[in-house]
């Protein structure tokens, strides 16, 4: 019998996160200058980490040798500050993806079901697999949550509901007036968790964490991954009421962040100047590629994150001929969408070298 006999078959079965196409690889396979590639593929900060973080990382290096502080002290008391929580309520995730795997270690079993919508990140569906549970999906009409639908998919054996916002891949967000009505239809056995990734590039960004504070079942999830530049150091947090807050620190290894990153986000998170250059370059990148798509007759989402939705009629291959070029972008047929691709917002030189490339190609 193959060993694959004596797994768990939830594991055997799992179809495993295929990643935005790295740069080295791309380059080796088809014998290009990685220099002359332009990765638009995972959402990254085009302008590269923050400053402050790297001078606070140079720092960190002697001290390398010493295990970090599992607790994040320094990082959870500066969050809590920030957001005006208790360092109680902040739980440190390597990536706000083990958080998400936290969550799942937590309140997920066989008999369990986790909500999310149709097209949301890929990683609940993935994590819900991993751990045995159901996977219940819901309609999301124009690609965007259908709150009132996923609070009427909730039974008793729900236990997490899933809200990307904005989500990944579509940019879409829902409106301050759902997330409120979706929370007070929260029945006490189900918990509410708004991924908010991309949430530092909204303008009008809606009050969540006012939920978490009143002690409701709410958690919400933030990440260093994005406008902060540092998605390679595996740094996120999640802010949530105490009760659950402490489950989730049982839930996790010693040391899940290492020093560096712990470092590096600390700093990251007063570098208002890299912030402000970051939104202002996200907002002129989604307009160009807006324009250039009306002018172009082309099908998008409208976004409010750092990347755009573009139908582009076979996915795949347009991601392949795009990639042969030196442009790599996110194929979605694993998303259930083959004739779209998604196309991280990067500096102006690379949104028009992407641009002449797809057009080129499509
Ligand atoms: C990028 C992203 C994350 C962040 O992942 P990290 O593990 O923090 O790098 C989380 N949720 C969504 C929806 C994302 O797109």
């Amino acid at each position: 019998m193959p060993i694959s006999d004596f797994a768990n078959s939830f594991v055997c079965d799992l179809v495993a996160y295929e990643p935005g196409k790295p740069i080295e690889e791309t380059a080796r396979e088809l014998g290009l200058d990685p220099a002359s590639i332009i990765k638009v593929a995972s959402n990254e900060n085009p302008l590269g980490p923050s400053p402050l973080a790297k001078k606070a990382m140079a720092a960190a290096i002697d001290q390398a040798h010493i295990y970090p502080d599992g607790g994040g002290y320094k990082l959870r008391s500066a969050i809590a500050g920030k957001l005006g929580f208790d360092i109680s309520n902040i739980v440190l995730g390597n990536g706000s993806n083990e958080i998400i795997e936290l969550l799942c270690h937590t309140f997920l079993n066989r008999n369990a079901e986790l909500i999310a919508a149709k097209h949301a990140f890929v990683v609940y569906r993935l994590m819900s697999t991993l751990f045995g549970a159901r996977y219940v999906e819901v309609d999301d009409p124009d690609f965007i949550h259908d709150l009132d639908a996923m609070a009427d998919a909730i039974t008793e054996n729900t236990r997490l509901v899933f809200v990307a916002n904005p989500n990944n891949p579509t940019g879409t967000q829902v409106t301050h007036e759902a997330i409120d009505r979706f929370i007070d239809r929260l029945p006490p056995h189900v918990i509410a968790v708004f991924d908010e990734a991309y949430f530092e590039f909204l303008d009008t960004p809606p009050d969540v964490l006012k939920h978490v504070r009143a002690g409701k079942n709410v958690v919400v999830l933030r990440t260093c991954s994005k406008i902060h530049g540092l998605a390679a150091l595996r740094i996120g947090y999640g802010i949530a009421p105490k009760p659950i807050a402490d489950l989730l620190q049982k839930a996790r290894q010693p040391f899940n962040t290492n020093a560096m990153a712990q470092a590096a986000a600390l700093a990251a998170l007063d570098d208002a100047d890299h912030i402000e250059k970051t939104k202002a370059v996200n907002r002129e990148g989604l307009a160009f590629y807006e324009a250039a798509f009306k002018e172009r007759g082309m099908r998008y989402v409208p976004s409010f994150a750092n990347f755009i939705l573009v139908e582009v009629g076979e996915g795949d291959r347009v991601f392949k001929d795009m990639l042969k070029q030196g442009v790599i972008v996110r194929a979605m047929s694993g998303y259930k969408l083959p004739s779209w691709v998604r196309i991280s917002i990067g500096t102006a030189h690379e949104n028009q070298r992407a641009l002449e490339v797809l057009d080129a190609v499509r």
